[in-house]
């Protein structure tokens, strides 16, 4: 088989598919990194010294530099946001989508085709047009390539975050590495993939159709502007043994100062009925809108019915006394950090604000799901016996 992967990471962010090689166990090297956010790019300098960072758009780099590079494979997360169900979905004409479209013009051009490509992005790309464009050009250049939606889910890691993958192997060269055809059954597929695609909850005003929460669930008061297909989808997920819990993934009490963490008197008020509220024994940290994770539960003597029911017949006063119980607070950088799979090993520098690392999380990935996507592309199969098993 070849020796060290040469690998350029496009889009590279804070280093999320740096981290999944360095956890895959595949030796890799980084010929470069580029991205254009300096935040990310301080985070990713911190923890990779050694790596080439070019801080430049993509489509400034010319033909030349790409063809000096020399690299096997190409990872890349271009900008989701053309692509998101929130956003407006400007797919190709959006000009965030413009690096992209660069890439793929640059691609069959290359002195030497990289042997692999692997690629992330956000629920709803596998719809958009620029997927359409990359497969043509990816079967003009002869690669063949696998998709895949993968949640962190179904590796174990109680985080919803369904994504799309494309894994590519250019056809020419040697015959004897294949895309793993078992790919399927190493991700089996999440019970949160299920129905209902739109969550009801994005805002407080959502809540338009006229139905009181009662009317919609009988007499099972709920606290949250849920639908019924949401409540069982949790439930299901916090019954599933092959979830880790969320305590798995907290520091320490011990460790951090909790209290920058609480939510305030403000939010509480504000956003109580919105907010997706979650117990160290859970097995379902989400998020719902950009920026905006599940909020924990730290204080477990107070039922969390036993707060929110009547509370619409207090004064603000009262009902914010009844939230204070509950004494929610946010998950902190670590701990989404955590649950995204990234190592100890792996940390901010001083001058970063806690805004700036939720965003700069928030854009990554998971980094045990695409380690073991990196295992699949690139580890072949021992023998030819063994992928005939199943
Ligand atoms: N996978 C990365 C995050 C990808 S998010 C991680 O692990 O952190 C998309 C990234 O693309 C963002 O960091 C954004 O700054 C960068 N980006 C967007 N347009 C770009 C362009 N034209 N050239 C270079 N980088 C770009």
């Amino acid at each position: 088989m070849m020796g060290e992967v040469r690998v350029l990471e496009l889009y590279s962010g804070i280093g999320g598919m740096h981290y999944a090689f360095k956890e895959s166990g595949v030796p890799a090297q980084v010929v470069a990194a580029v991205d254009i956010n300096t935040i990310a790019n301080q985070i990713y300098k911190h923890n990779f010294p050694e790596t080439p960072l070019w801080n430049k758009t993509i489509e400034g780099i010319t033909l030349d530099d790409f063809n000096k590079l020399s690299f096997d494979m190409i990872t890349m997360s271009p900008p989701c946001q053309p692509f998101t169900r929130i956003g407006l979905q400007g797919d190709v004409s959006d000009s965030r989508t413009k690096s992209f479209l660069y890439i793929l013009d640059v691609l069959p051009r290359l002195e030497k085709l990289p042997r692999f490509i692997l690629l992330e992005n956000v629920k709803g790309f596998e719809t958009s047009s620029a997927r359409e464009r990359l497969l043509k050009t990816l079967t003009n250049c002869g690669y063949t390539f696998q998709e895949i939606m993968v949640s962190p889910t179904s590796v174990g890691i109680p985080n919803s975050r369904l994504r799309y993958f494309l894994l590519a192997q250019s056809s020419a060269g040697d015959s004897d590495v294949q895309i793993n055809s078992q790919i399927c059954d190493a991700f089996p597929p999440p019970a949160e993939s299920a129905p209902p695609q739109q969550p009801s909850v994005l805002s407080p005003t959502c809540r338009t159709s006229g139905q009181t929460e009662e009317e919609v669930h009988g007499d099972h008061v709920l606290y949250k502007r849920e639908t019924a297909a949401e409540v069982e989808k949790k439930l299901v997920q916090n019954n599933d043994p092959s979830v880790r819990q969320i305590q798995d993934f907290l520091e320490p009490q011990m460790d951090v100062n909790m209290e920058p963490y609480l939510l305030p008197p403000k939010t509480l008020l504000r956003y109580a009925p919105v907010l997706d509220i979650v117990q160290p024994n859970c097995r379902s940290y989400g998020r719902y809108v950009e920026g905006t994770g599940s909020v924990l539960q730290t204080c477990m003597e107070t039922q969390i019915d036993a707060v929110f029911s009547g509370l619409d017949q207090l004064s603000e006063e009262e009902k914010l006394q009844q939230l204070l119980k509950l004494k929610l607070r946010y998950f902190t950088p670590r701990e989404v950090a955590n649950l995204m799979g990234f190592p100890h090993s792996f940390s901010f520098p001083q001058q970063i604000s806690t805004i700036q690392k939720y965003r700069v999380l928030g854009n990554s990935l998971n980094v045990v799901v695409v380690s073991k996507l990196i295992q699949l592309l690139l580890t072949p199969p021992r023998s030819a016996d063994t992928t005939q098993v199943c």
